[in-house]
């Protein structure tokens, strides 16, 4: 079966045009954290809404910026597959963190979009446009081998990606690299644990307040690649292995830092090997 069809669907609500998607959950994910990270699962039952897992979805507030201007939209990675959460529904979730900060002058920032949806309760309404983006898809053939690398919400597409590959028959190895602050920051455990019931499906934690690296440092994303490379490696340069990585734009550094180390130990060359792979949209990256 293909994955991903020849079909990606693409702005079928337009900003200008949005839909307004029921709430129907909004649970916590990080209860015993300093971090508020929810997943909110919409109704978009009677819009035109269809997706593929790593699209994203806009949301756009309510009211009016500081500038009296309408509020911008705010991209949400899907995290659900296209078939969403219910069967019976057409329903689609979300994973996000809610956003405070303090500001140079000392004042509270509070995210707009993230506030909206972190303190929205099932029966409101949030308009919703899109969906967007046509790079972060799953290869179309089941078979081919994925590597996932995340950190903290950038899970949200992976999410997508794992409860495809459930439903699927037939699928190859995958492996789902993830960083998270501490044990009560990880996401979706219990979806994660079932995913590594399947043989070939690996998951491996990088808990960076709680681990240390082979320096005596945060363990991150990049330092457990180091790990995997006996198995990583021939599934890259021979398997057609498709790399993704959400999350922080900071991981990109350190994720190729650990490709780098294995291809000069087998005298590889890893910048030629890289743009190879971004040739072959392989190597793909939606981080900020
Ligand atoms: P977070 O909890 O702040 O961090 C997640 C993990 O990443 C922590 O373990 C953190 O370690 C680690 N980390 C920090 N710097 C790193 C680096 N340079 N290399 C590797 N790991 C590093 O994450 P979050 O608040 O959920 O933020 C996730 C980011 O993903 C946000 O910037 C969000 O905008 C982005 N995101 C992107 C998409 C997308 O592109 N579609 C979707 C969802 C989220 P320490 O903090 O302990 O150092």
């Amino acid at each position: 079966m293909s994955l991903t069809s020849t079909y990606i669907p693409l702005n079928l609500h337009k900003p200008s045009e949005p839909f307004a998607a029921t709430v129907t959950a909004n649970i916590p994910l990080t209860p015993n954290s300093s971090e508020d990270v929810r997943h909110i699962s919409l109704s978009v039952k009677g819009s035109q809404l269809k997706w593929l897992e790593g699209q994203s979805l806009g949301v756009i507030p309510p009211g009016q910026d500081a500038n009296d201007k309408p509020h911008r939209l705010r991209l949400y990675s899907i995290a659900s597959s296209r078939t969403g959460e219910d069967p019976q529904e057409l329903t689609v979730a979300f994973c996000v963190k809610r956003v405070v900060y303090q500001n140079e002058a000392g004042e509270e920032v509070r995210g707009v979009a993230s506030n909206l949806l972190c303190d929205a309760q099932p029966g409101d309404t949030i308009r919703v446009c899109g969906p967007v983006g046509k790079h972060f898809l799953m290869p179309g053939d089941a078979q081919t081998p994925i590597l996932m690398i995340a950190t903290g919400t950038g899970i949200a597409p992976f999410r997508g990606f794992i409860r495809t590959r459930a439903e699927q028959a037939a699928v190859g190895p995958a492996f789902l690299v993830f960083g998270v602050r501490t044990s009560q920051d990880l996401l979706y455990a219990d979806e994660l644990r079932a995913f590594t019931a399947r043989p070939d499906h690996h998951v491996q934690l990088a808990i960076s307040r709680e681990q240390t690296n082979a320096q005596g440092g945060r363990m991150y994303v990049g330092d457990r690649l180091t790990e995997l490379t006996d198995i990583l490696w021939p599934l890259l340069t021979q398997g057609g292995l498709h790399v993704y990585q959400c999350g922080m734009k900071g991981m990109e550094t350190g994720v190729e830092a650990a490709f780098a180390a294995i291809a000069q130990a087998s005298g590889n060359d890893w910048p030629a090997l890289l743009k190879q792979l971004r040739q072959e949209k392989r190597w793909l990256v939606d981080t900020y």
